[in-house]
């Protein structure tokens, strides 16, 4: 017999990998915080970090009301998205173009959580968990929020970085 016979099977396969997921962040997000150097960014990522406690609390909860220990599966992609979050933070480059290099690897983050709670959701639905529905889509909206924040910050930010060229620029002209 498969491990996975049933839709809500697989439902529990993917919170668990979700369990995974939001973990790790939890462990990433302060070396990020720490890495940033725009404040607006710094408190972004650290407000997000608040957050993403509460979305491992919601997954708590969902194994509960589904009646299933709250077990982690790793979540690969998350380890591979974190390594890269990593190559952000130990970018050596000047601050705004690091922190131009965070908000990417940030909101891969957010799209690939997107995706998963998506997924999730669509599964406790077609099973009638609503429950679980509410809990996947509340913390979804919070990464659409964030992913929108991340987006609004990238246009101060890459700005900045491109302002370094033309200064660089001036110097060029000036020497
Ligand atoms: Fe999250
Ligand atoms: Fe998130």
């Amino acid at each position: 017999m498969p491990a996975i016979k049933t839709l809500k099977d697989l439902l529990v396969d993917e919170l668990r990998d979700l369990y995974s997921a939001e973990q790790q962040l939890v462990k990433a997000l302060p070396k990020m915080a720490k890495a940033a150097t725009s404040p607006d960014l710094k408190e972004g990522i650290t407000m997000h970090l608040e957050e993403t406690r509460g979305h491992v609390e919601r997954l708590d909860q969902a194994f509960k009301t589904l009646g299933v220990p709250a077990r982690a599966k790793t979540c690969k992609a998350m380890k591979g998205l974190v390594e890269e979050g990593q190559e952000a933070i130990d970018l050596e480059a000047p601050d705004a173009i690091r922190d131009a290099c965070l908000i990417g690897a940030a909101q891969r983050v957010e799209h690939y959580e997107m995706a998963a709670y998506g997924t999730a959701r669509a599964f406790a639905a077609t099973i009638g968990e609503d429950e679980v529905v509410d809990l996947l889509q509340q913390t979804l909206d919070e990464e659409g929020e964030t992913d929108k924040k991340l987006t609004e910050l990238s246009e101060t930010v890459n700005q900045e970085a491109n302002d370094l060229a033309s200064s660089d620029d001036k110097d060029d002209e000036e020497d």
